[in-house]
């Protein structure tokens, strides 16, 4: 027998079959993806706001499951299973900023089992739906759903513009709120000075994109720090929850603090983009006789040269660290040159008074 799920419907669909469900959603939800895969069409159902907008409502009741012989099974039914056996909460989970790196953790939250919504400043409606994701143009109407938890995934350079025009008081009061910037210390400043005081503040960076973790995020780094979060049980569960989905990836998960990420990464991954954008503007190509240090070479312009200048410029300006880095990167190839050219002028002066 497969089930349908625990939601009770209320209005005037009262009492139908999935399929009447089905096609009065259709009718009057455009938000909500009417395709063959019920499971989503469930999962989006749960926002009751939308729901409400267009007549509808759910209710639930516990230990009263409604079964419908004639339902597809959720597709991430398993995982829901797997997680409520492991007694971990689904979350909802609220994304700002739906390009590249906001879809990719969207697809893996709703991998997971969890209800994933987003707002960008663009329009990814239909990204959001072939992810299984609501996506919300007006960041008002976002707010409006109380996510559990809300995650910043814009650029580094605007993440303080957005933050500041953001309608947080229409937010749930104690709203856990994160973000995946590359920088660590000024997310943190800037949550703290901006957010309300009920929510709380997890920094999060996973080391790893589109690229290096798709085939996976077994083992990859997930960096986070617990800026604040409050005493009550509900709150570290919470938290615990958010940071379980990377755990249950595989992800290898190392608490720091923003200030200590900053420092290490100015030295790992600033210097790991300079480089790479050096080797880039030299424009190297591959030879016939490349050597495997060389390919090496030539997968880290492929890695670092193609991101944004953008997303570079924010590893610098945002990092307090990045300028000394970058002057002892400087210094060094000033050092082996001078110490080519000791050499050199060494042997011609030997020459020359010989
Ligand atoms: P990105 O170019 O750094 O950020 C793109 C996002 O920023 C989009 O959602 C975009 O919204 C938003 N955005 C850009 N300019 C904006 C503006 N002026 N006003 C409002 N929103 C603006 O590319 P990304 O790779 O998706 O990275 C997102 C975040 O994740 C960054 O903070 C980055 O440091 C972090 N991160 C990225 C990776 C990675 O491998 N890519 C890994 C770890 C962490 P619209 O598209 O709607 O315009």
């Amino acid at each position: 027998m497969r089930r349908c799920g625990p939601a009770v419907w209320r209005g005037r669909n009262a009492g139908s079959t999935s399929e009447m469900i089905h096609s009065t959603l259709r009718q009057r939800c455009p938000l909500i993806q009417l395709d063959s895969m019920l499971s989503v069409n469930l999962r989006h159902a749960q926002h009751t706001n939308v729901l409400r907008q267009h007549g509808l409502s759910i209710r639930r009741r516990s230990g009263l499951v409604v079964r419908a012989l004639d339902a597809v099974q959720p597709f991430d039914d398993e995982n829901r299973l797997r997680l409520r056996s492991e007694n971990r909460k689904l979350l909802s989970i609220g994304i700002i900023g739906f390009g590249n790196f906001g879809q990719f953790l969207a697809k893996h939250f709703v991998a997971q089992g969890h209800n994933v919504i987003a707002t960008s400043r663009g329009d990814y409606t239909k990204a959001a739906r072939d992810l299984g994701v609501i996506f919300f143009e007006d960041a008002d109407d976002f707010c409006e759903e109380h996510p559990d938890v809300v995650i910043v995934c814009t650029s580094i350079l605007s993440t303080e513009t957005t933050l500041k025009k953001f309608p947080l008081q229409r937010l749930k009061r104690n709203t856990l709120f994160c973000d995946v910037l590359s920088v660590k210390q000024f997310p943190k400043q800037l949550f703290q000075q901006l957010l309300p005081p009920d929510f709380d503040i997890l920094c999060l960076h996973p080391m790893f994109g589109p690229d290096s973790g798709k085939h996976g995020w077994k083992d990859l780094p997930l960096v986070f720090d617990k800026v604040r979060i409050g005493s009550e049980p509900a709150r570290a569960e919470r938290c615990a929850n958010l940071l379980g989905i990377f755990e249950a990836a595989g992800c290898r998960m190392v608490e720091m603090s923003c200030e200590e990420h900053d420092r290490q990464a100015a030295s790992s991954q600033f210097i790991t983009h300079t480089v790479g954008r050096m080797l880039g503007t030299m424009e190297l190509t591959e030879t016939s006789i490349s050597t495997k240090g060389f390919d090496s070479l030539l997968s880290l312009v492929d890695n670092t040269y193609n991101d944004s200048f953008e997303l570079y410029y924010g590893l610098f300006m945002y990092n307090k660290n990045a300028t000394a880095e970058l002057s002892k990167l400087e210094f060094a190839l000033t050092k082996v040159k001078s110490e080519l050219f000791d050499r050199l002028h060494e042997r011609i002066r030997n020459d020359i008074f010989d």
